[in-house]
């Protein structure tokens, strides 16, 4: 058997990457065991092209939008921040810039750069990447019970036996599993005796019991917002922002943040505020103005003004006012059926799209199995884990990418050659 590695990193993912990095600039030798032929096929995808790197947020607020592992993330964010992302991208030649509720993005507004940017840091480091290599096995020690001694992988269609000393475990979640990530890490974990919180998606597009309504107005995105998930009397998600209906319901990222609460049969109802930044009276008084302007016109022709064109027909239909009763007839009433309708368009969720088109997996690798500080596991002393392939999930904002850079890095701070 040739030297064995410091590390293998399973995974080139945004964790496996930056764990790779952190361990080469330690001076580890380091390979990294990716089953595609390029790396951060993933990252190239994410937020619609542009890579919403990071959240530029402070840090309770960081720890708030982890909706799973919030806790258990805090000693990995304290050693790399969301701030410390920013720096690791800018000192690498990666201009960031800040938009709208702190999201990061490269300036160029490109993830191709940002994976690239990776790619030619890991070239630089001359740190080697197996491609086509697909991870199949850890090979445990025999003199050490519980200690790996290396990997067994297929690769480019050959069974391979590599030896290291450790191994950062970064496969990623089972969401979008054309990317590579279809759960391998979760069997892997379990050779060892690690638990497996059950994956079920997360931030994911909802179907709605409404689906004339939905395919109606599909494609529609809703800017300036408010979205409140509701389970009977319990208020479960608010935020105001972005959504678009779908074919069979909606999505967007409101709805994908909402989305993390819908986990059961319960009955779920969607409130939509289309005019959050009016009081009822306010709209009321809008409308009046808007009604003044078109008092000769039909009901269905004075909404132009308030209403994206898309949607003025659902709105008219649950107004329960004629389509073609003139403006001038309307009563106060009425008027504010329809205050009532603008301020609160509801919808029926009952099921996340399938797990395949969610944008991140929750579940994984269990919480109490890992060491907080380091990412070490607690049941094999030379195995870490880094991004999502752990049981931590977070909303969108660039949450989730901050979790993998930060927990790739503490891996890859603690692991020893
Ligand atoms: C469409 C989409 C858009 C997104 N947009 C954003 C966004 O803008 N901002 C944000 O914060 N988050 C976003 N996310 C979530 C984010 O991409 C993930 O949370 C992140 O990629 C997780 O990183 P990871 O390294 O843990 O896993 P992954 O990125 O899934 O990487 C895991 C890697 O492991 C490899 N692998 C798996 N099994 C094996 C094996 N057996 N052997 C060898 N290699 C293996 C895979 O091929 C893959 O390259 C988005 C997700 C999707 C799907």
């Amino acid at each position: 058997m040739t030297e064995p590695y410091d590390a293998i990193v399973i995974g080139g993912g945004p964790a496996g990457m930056m764990a790779a990095i952190e361990m080469a600039e330690r001076g580890l030798r380091v390979l990294i065991a990716e089953r595609n032929k390029l790396l951060g096929r993933k990252l190239r995808i994410t937020g619609k092209g542009r890579c919403n790197i990071t959240n530029n947020c402070d840090f309770d607020t960081l720890i708030q939008n982890i909706c799973q592992g919030g806790k258990f993330m805090y000693s990995s964010l304290r050693r790399f921040s969301n701030q410390d992302v920013i720096d690791f991208f800018e000192t690498h030649g990666l201009e960031t810039v800040t938009e709208r509720g702190g999201r990061v993005f490269p300036a160029s507004q490109k993830a191709y750069d940002v994976a690239e940017l990776f790619a030619n840091v890991i070239r630089a480091l001359k740190i080697p990447v197996l491609y086509e290599c697909r991870v199949q096995k850890l090979l445990l020690n025999e003199d050490t019970p519980g200690c790996i001694m290396g990997v067994s992988a297929i690769v480019c269609g050959k069974m391979r036996k590599i030896p290291c000393k450790n191994v950062v475990l970064a496969t990623g979640g089972i969401t979008y599993p054309l990317t590579g990530s279809t759960g391998d890490g979760y069997a892997l974990a379990k050779q060892v005796g690690h638990t497996i919180v059950p994956p079920k998606p997360s931030l994911v597009a909802l179907k709605c019991r409404e689906k004339a309504t939905c395919a109606a107005l599909e494609g529609l995105s809703l800017k300036n917002v408010s979205l409140r998930l509701e389970k009977g009397e319990k208020r479960l998600y608010e935020d105001f922002g972005e959504m678009v209906f779908t074919d069979t319901g909606v999505s967007g990222p409101l709805v994908l943040s909402a989305s993390r609460h819908v986990t059961d049969d319960s009955v779920y109802k969607i409130h939509i505020d289309l005019k959050p930044g009016l009081s009822r009276q306010q709209l009321d008084t809008r409308i009046l103005s808007d009604f003044s302007k078109y008092e000769k016109k039909d009901f269905v022709n004075a909404l132009d003004d308030l209403l994206p064109k898309r949607m003025i027909e659902a709105i008219v239909s649950r107004s329960g006012i004629p389509a073609r009763q003139k403006v001038s007839c309307i009563t106060r009433e009425q008027r504010m059926k329809l205050v009532d309708i603008l301020k609160d368009f509801t919808l029926t969720p009952y099921e996340p799209a399938s797990i395949d088109q969610a944008i991140v997996t929750a579940g994984g690798i269990s919480l109490s199995e890992v060491e907080p500080k380091s990412m070490r596991s607690k049941l094999c002393p030379n195995l870490y884990f880094a991004g999502e392939v752990l049981d931590v999930d977070a909303y969108t904002g660039g949450y989730n990418l901050t979790i993998a850079f930060s927990t790739g890095f503490t891996a890859g701070n603690f692991v020893e050659g």
